[in-house]
């Protein structure tokens, strides 16, 4: 899996990084960045709740 973060949707609300913080990360232009683009099988679960959390969609899922 590659978790992809659309940055023309996010808004910043930081609910991905409070889901799954290994692959999310609010930066200094106050949006999500995934700083892990291949996490590992324990992550899966993190990764898809902060997919579904995000209320504008901003978050996708390569590769599965
Ligand atoms: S949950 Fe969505 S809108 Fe909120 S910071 Fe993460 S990617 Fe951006």
């Amino acid at each position: 899996m590659k978790p992809v973060v659309d940055r023309d949707l996010c808004i910043g609300c930081g609910l991905c990084q409070d889901t799954c913080p290994e692959v999310f990360v609010i930066e200094d232009d106050g949006l999500a960045h995934v700083i892990n683009e291949s996490p590992g099988h324990e992550l899966y679960g993190q990764v898809r709740d902060a997919a579904d959390i995000c209320p504008v969609e901003a978050i996708s899922i390569v590769g599965e």
